[in-house]
């Protein structure tokens, strides 16, 4: 062992217990290369010597006056400072009964007389070599010790105790790989709106759910499976798919959460993914539970859904439409379709209303319906909205160029313009730019838009209406608004639903509804437009009980801009 490799750092030093001076010289020229000599005539010096310096290996010689060696070897293993020391005993060749009482003594060899300094520096260096690797096996097993426990502690949800998201990833992939012959499934369980529970009462009270949800989840996999929080109220489980029974499960889930006594509805809500490929990550495996968990959320029939591929692929439909939004604006991919609205009495389009599509130079023609939700989420509603209102200007005033006058045409306003500030300034501005009047822009509001945030919107639509333009107010009766509301909301014109008409032949309540409205909103001096008209059946009917205005398919289905100008320029001639 050279020096500047031993663990204990700097050299060795070896003590030799032995009253032989021949032996003493012939051990020092053996050693001296390697360690530093101490030398001790009897035991009395070697306590002396080990009590005042750091000895590594000591040479022991069993046959001392005095106390002997063995008596030595029974002291330094009484000690706990000297227990550990490795101790090479010295006896007589052929006094094998002697080696061996040293050994059962605690040393840790033996050399004999008349020493051989091959075999002898080869033992000792056998000795030292094994107590290294007995130091680094218990230092390592310490240091694992310790991991274990740090990691139990890094493993651990310090709210409920459970897994976290890495380690249940980690112990997750664990138990699916090493089990090939269970199918296995990832549940992702989430709590319909915990953000008000939170609002409602006290933190404590949002943690004890989490912590008893949490229990209850422990529970629930059991040895079988592993279960894990997420973050907030996110939670996971992944165990055998035979072992899991969703209505027990969500049965045994609310009575465990009921039994807290909190005054207020708490469900879990879950997605669940069947793992078919153990070797897919299983943070994506907890994505696709969780896409299959967002499908289901808010419709609170469904307390559960399975996922399927087809998810996947509309998250990716989803995905490329937010990639390619800014550039397709930029380079002009959206452009308007119009869709005229006739008037039944006077057998004329009245006005027309702007729809947005996607011309895509991969994809084709797409339709709103795909990408105008992606929008409302991530914003890029606004700027899309803006943009298209500026073409429908640009198409007024053509309009009013080409025919000395104009058919007003509607435009959608997603309800998240409402948090712009000069929503109005933008409309005026571009009123101003080309030239316009704002009784030719109408403003096509969703019904949903009222009843989401009506204190802030009644004002703002006030303004609009002050400032001349006309209010739609768009999808009326899709189920958020009561009539009683309508009094007080500053609207032009209602646009019934679609499912109205489309219900008219099968559903009496729908057509008497619909006679309803068209009475009430004659009462309150507004007027209708019924979306959605697909068959002379339907206009008979709208006919007969005074309907007005109808946009749908039967008349025309939305046009390219100029395939609709075509359409007024023959209008007006007329
Ligand atoms: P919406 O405002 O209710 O527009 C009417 C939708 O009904 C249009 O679908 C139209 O093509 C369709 N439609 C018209 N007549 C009939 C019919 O007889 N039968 C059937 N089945 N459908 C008919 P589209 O163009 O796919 O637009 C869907 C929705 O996307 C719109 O519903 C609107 O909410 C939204 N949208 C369209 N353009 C814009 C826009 O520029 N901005 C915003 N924020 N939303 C838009
Ligand atoms: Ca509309
Ligand atoms: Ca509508």
């Amino acid at each position: 062992m050279r020096d500047e490799e031993n663990i204990f750092g700097g050299r060795l030093r070896m003590l030799i217990v032995d009253d032989i001076d021949i032996d003493d010289i012939l051990l020092r020229q053996f050693f001296q290369d390697e360690y530093e000599i101490v030398i001790a005539k009897d035991s009395k010096e070697a306590v002396t010597v080990l009590e005042t310096s750091p000895i590594h290996i000591m040479l022991l010689a069993l046959n001392l006056s005095g106390m002997d060696g063995f008596e030595i070897l029974s002291m330094l293993k009484r000690q706990d400072r000297w227990s550990a020391l490795p101790v090479v005993a010295m006896t007589v060749a052929g006094d094998g009964d002697k080696a061996a009482r040293a050994i059962e003594l605690g040393a840790a060899d033996y050399i004999t007389r008349p020493f051989h300094p091959v075999v002898s520096r080869a033992r000792v260096k056998n000795v030292l070599a094994r107590r290294e690797n007995d130091w680094y096996r218990a230092e390592r097993l310490a240091r694992e010790q310790q991991l274990m426990e740090m990691h139990q502690s890094l493993d651990r949800d310090n709210l409920t105790g459970i897994y976290n998201r890495e380690a249940f990833y980690r112990r997750a992939a664990n138990i699916m790989q090493k089990d090939s012959g269970n199918e296995y499934v990832i549940v992702y369980l989430d709590i319909s709106c915990f953000k008000a529970i939170n609002d409602l009462f006290r933190m404590d009270t949002g943690n004890l759910i989490l912590k008893t949800a949490g229990y209850y989840f422990q529970a629930s996999v059991g040895e079988i499976g592993v279960c894990g929080r997420m973050e907030a109220d996110h939670f996971v489980m992944c165990l055998p798919k035979a072992a899991l029974d969703m209505d027990t499960f969500l049965t045994g889930l609310d009575a465990t959460v009921e039994s807290l006594g909190i005054s207020h509805n708490i469900q879990f809500y879950a997605g669940i993914y069947p793992v078919h490929d153990v070797y897919l990550p299983v943070d994506q495996m907890c994505d696709r539970a969780n896409l299959a968990l967002r499908r289901i959320k808010g419709n609170y029939m469904t307390r559960y859904a399975y996922y399927d591929d087809s998810m996947r692929e509309q998250m990716l439909r989803e995905q490329m439409i937010v990639r390619d939004m800014e550039f397709a604006l930029q380079a002009k991919q959206f452009c308007i379709h119009l869709q005229p609205i006739y008037s039944l009495k006077e057998d004329r389009i009245m006005r027309g209303e702007a729809l947005v599509r996607w011309n895509h130079p991969v994809r084709g023609l797409i339709p709103p319906t795909e990408f105008i939700s992606v929008f409302e989420h991530n914003g890029f509603i606004v700027r899309l909205d803006r943009f298209i209102w500026e073409e429908v200007c640009r198409l007024l005033k053509e309009q009013k160029e080409r025919f000395g006058k104009v058919t007003p045409v509607s435009v959608n306003i997603s309800r998240l313009n409402f948090y712009s500030a000069d929503l109005l300034d933008f409309l005026m501005g571009l009123i101003g730019k080309y030239e316009l009047e704002p009784w030719m822009l109408n403003l096509e509001i969703t019904e949903r838009a009222y009843t989401d945030n009506p204190h802030q919107l009644i004002p703002v639509v006030k303004a609009f209406r002050d400032k001349g333009f006309r209010v739609l107010m768009d999808d009326f009766g899709s189920g958020y608004s009561s009539l009683n509301m309508l009094k007080n909301l500053p609207v032009d014109v209602l646009k019934i639903d679609m499912s109205f008409a489309q219900e008219l032949e099968t559903s009496e309540r729908a057509s008497s509804l619909m006679k309803f409205i068209l009475e009430l909103s004659k009462a309150l001096q507004m007027e209708v437009v019924v979306e959605g008209v697909e068959t002379k059946s339907q206009v008979e009917f709208l006919e007969r009980i005074g309907g007005e205005e109808i946009q749908g398919y039967y008349y025309s289905k939305p046009m390219e801009a100029k395939q609709f100008m075509e359409l007024l320029a023959e209008t007006i001639k007329h």
